[in-house]
Formats: structure tokens, sequence, C-alpha cells
């Protein structure tokens, strides 16, 4: 399967990842056939691959491509598998895979791959700082970087990749063995695209599929349907604990961080805020201990490491309140996390994308919130789970930027004005990330 010589492939999808995957293809001498739905004339960088030899079919996806008698399938990740061409090549038992099992067949460094339902980003960004930070050689790569497949063909021999990866990357994955990986926490999400929570659960333990008794398994203790991963797996399990202190791996007791029996810092000392990030911060210091990081690099890192754009980044006081930006906060649970890391009174706001699921379980983490301000497409559903909570509920049905203005009007001096929308950001935003954009300029022109 990995010999692709003179083989032809299949690149379902053009986007970032695609591109890479059909550069890397062509480099190692593969008949590339790139498809995608988009017409030709909205595609940028063809000529490039062209000129590689990457032939296009764009504007649908015609099944006579099959004629070609196709060796494999790349699939870009977040294409869904009732796309008929997926559902093709899996009628004729073509592998499918995702860029990053190509990643992997090509590395030559020590991968470590990070997932989890929340706190991927976070904690791969952490362990790419500590190993920089100690001197160490390493590549980040996957969300915030560029695509594993691309980050794979420059990391060295003496390298090491750091990689975030998804679950819809992971389902498309086959030989994938990391040396380390690393699993955050299993909650339900994605279920559009997985179809049931087993799917879901499956294309995460994808992770330890193949590993050995070299590789270690870095895992949180404390999640249950994490454990059921571990107890199966055939690495070392390396776990980390927020709630009991343990004689192996990354643990928390009272205000002390150990790692293995060894207290390592304070928790007062780290500068994330919130235990959901102190999971991050274990499973990090995890990483970085394995990697033969000096504790004094941990410790200096977690003592400067403010957080990544848009998770419960800090941007800046104005008049009396500290002003957060979680725009990342796509689901419930990420927006109870971050409002669980204040004690101080909350205005929240939130809305976005409708998925067609309720808010009820938010309700029960409102206990400090002084007012919620809604908008976009759940505002309605939204203000259901502050009324059961007792919460006041302003609500704007309109645009983000008259919300932060009405969030501020509520909000009293010593108050933390957070933007944690529990949707995603589609029904006014490309991204996230233009999302949290805006309202930090919203804040910024009050
Ligand atoms: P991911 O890359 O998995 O989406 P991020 O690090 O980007 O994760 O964080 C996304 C959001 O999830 C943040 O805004 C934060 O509020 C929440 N979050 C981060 N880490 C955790 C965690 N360990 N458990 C639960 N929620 C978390």
């Amino acid at each position: 399967l990995t010999n692709l010589k003179n083989k032809t492939v299949l690149v379902l999808g053009f986007a970032k990842s695609g591109k890479a995957a059909a550069q890397l293809l062509a480099k190692h001498g593969a008949r590339v056939i790139v498809n995608e739905a988009k017409p030709y004339g909205e595609l940028t960088g063809t000529e490039d691959l062209e000129a590689f030899g990457v032939q296009f079919v764009t504007g649908g996806h015609p099944l006579w491509m099959f004629d070609a008698s196709l060796h494999l399938i790349v699939k870009n990740p977040g294409i869904r598998y009732d796309n008929p061409v997926v559902r093709e090549g899996m009628r004729r038992e073509i592998p499918i895979v995702t860029e990053l099992e190509l990643a992997y067949w090509i590395v030559q460094g020590e991968l470590v791959a990070i997932t989890g339902s929340n706190g991927k980003t976070t904690t791969t960004k952490l362990v790419h700082e500590m190993l920089l930070a100690d001197q160490k050689q390493a590549k980040i790569a996957g969300n915030i970087g560029l695509p594993a497949c691309e980050v794979a063909e420059l990391v060295g021999e003496n390298e090491c990749m750091i990689t975030e990866v998804s679950s819809f990357q992971l389902k498309g994955t086959l030989h994938f063995r990391p040396h380390i990986a690393v699993l955050l926490n299993i909650f339900d999400a994605h279920l559009d695209y997985h179809g049931t929570r087993e799917d879901y659960i499956r294309s995460k333990a994808n992770i330890v599929a193949n590993l050995t008794a070299d590789d270690y398994f870095v895992y949180n203790a404390d999640d249950k349907v994490v454990k059921e991963v571990a107890a199966t797996q055939k690495g070392e399990n390396i776990p980390f604990s927020v709630k009991n202190r343990r004689a192996e791996g990354a643990s928390h007791e009272a205000g002390t961080v150990y790692w293995q029996n060894e207290p390592l810092l304070q928790t007062r000392d780290i500068a994330l805020p919130g235990i959901h990030n102190l999971e991050n911060v274990l499973a990090a210091v995890a990483v970085a201990k394995l990697l033969d990081v000096s504790n004094d690099t941990v410790k200096s890192v977690l003592a400067t490491f403010t957080g990544v754009e848009h998770r419960l980044q800090f941007v800046k006081e104005l008049d009396g309140r500290k002003v957060y930006n979680d725009s990342k906060a796509t689901n419930i649970l990420a927006t109870s996390r971050a409002l669980n890391a204040f004690e101080q009174p909350v205005v929240l706001i939130a809305g976005g994308l409708d998925r067609g699921n309720d808010f009820f379980s938010l309700a029960e983490s409102l206990t400090n919130v002084r007012a919620m301000v809604v908008y976009g497409e759940t505002g309605d559903k939204l203000k259901e789970a502050g009324a059961r909570a007792g919460v006041p509920v302003i609500e704007h049905t309109n645009r983000l930027q008259e919300a932060v203005k009405e969030a501020y009007d509520v909000s009293a001096e010593g108050d933390i004005l957070l933007l944690s929308p529990a949707c995603a950001s589609w029904d006014q935003f490309k991204t996230f990330e233009e999302r949290g954009d805006c309202f930090i300029s919203a804040i910024e022109e009050l």
C-alpha cells in the first residue's frame, strides 16, 4: 500500500490538507487525481500541481474516476462517509485514508499525536513550547499549524512532530502509530458526522490501534471512556489525573502537581486558568517528561503560557472587568468548563449555529453567571437554559457586535466578560477565529 510509484491515487477534497496530500503523493511517484465539488475556477494553486502531472476533476463527484483502477483514496477529513465517491470506494474495497496516515508513512522523527473532544490545540501547543524551550527540535502540525503530511516531510530523524489529530482524521487511519499517543477526554461530539457515539469513540480509539510495547499512551484516568481505551491497548499506559494523586504518570493533589512520586510545581504557578486546563497541563507534563524535558523548563513554560488565541484567551481589562475570548467553545461542555474557570460573576455571551441539540445541560453551569446575552440562531434555546437556571437573559437575535454592547452595559466592576458561545460560528462567521476577532474588535470599540 505504501509503495505509491505509478499507482493511481484519488485525493478527495482540495482544501489545505488535500493540496498538501496531492503534492506529497505526486512527489512520491503516484498518479494523482484530485476531485473537488467546487468548480475549477474557484480553486487556487492548481497550476503548481498540474506541473507535477496532477489531474483535476471538479464540479462534482463522477464515478467514472473509478475506471482508473484506484490504489488508494485520500479523503479530506471533513468529507463524510455518505459522500458518493467514498461509498463507491468502500464498495470496491479501496483503502480510504486521511492525510494523517500519509504523514505517518513518511515521518522520520518521533511522532506525538494528541486527541480528545476538547483541549487538543492547547495541549499540543503546550508540549511544543516545552520542547522548544528545552532546546529540543520539534515541529507542530494540525489545526494550528500546517497539515500533518506537509510537516512530516520536514521533520528530521532527531526531531519530534507534535500533531493535533481529530476524530475525523483518525477515522481514516490504517497503520498510523504514534510513539506517544494522548487521549484527553471523550464527550459526545460531532454526532452529525459520526452518526453514533460508538463510531466516534472507535475513531478516537484509533489513536492506539497500532501501539506496541515500545510506545506510550498518555490518558485521562478520570475519564471513564478513556480508561476503557487504556485497558485494552498494547502500549505502556501513562495516566494523568486532576482528581487523585498517583504514583505513576502526572497527577494533582491539593494544589501540587506531581510527576510520578515527585512534586513538580504548584497549581498557583500555572498561568492557564481553569481545572480543564489543568487536565491539559498534566497531559503536556507527561509527554514532556517522557521526552526528557527538564523540570525547570516545564515550570517556566507553565508560568508564562497564557493560552492559545480564542481559547479562554485573556483579551484585556476594561473598566475593572476582565474580558475573555473563548470563541473556540463550540459546544456546551467547552462553555461549562470556561464558566467553571472563574470565581467572579460572569456576563456570558453565547449563541451561534443551530445544530438541533438543546442546551438544558448548560443550565447547571450558570451558577455564577450574572446575566446572559444570547444571539444568533440558537438564541431562543439558550434563553430557555438561562430561564431554567434563573439567570436574567438579554436576547439579541441579531449580531455579536450588539450583544457585546449589551453585555458590557449589564456588567459591573470586578466581573468577567466572557464570549463562550457553546455553538459553532457558521451562522454568521466563516470560522471561530473570525468570530473571536469580531468580538475583540467590538470590545475595542466600546
Ligand atoms: P480543541 O483543539 O480540542 O478544540 P482547544 O484547546 O482549542 O481544544 O480548546 C477548545 C475549548 O474547549 C476551549 O475554549 C476550552 O474552553 C475548552 N477546553 C479546553 N480544554 C479542555 C478540557 N481538557 N476539557 C474540557 N474542555 C476543555
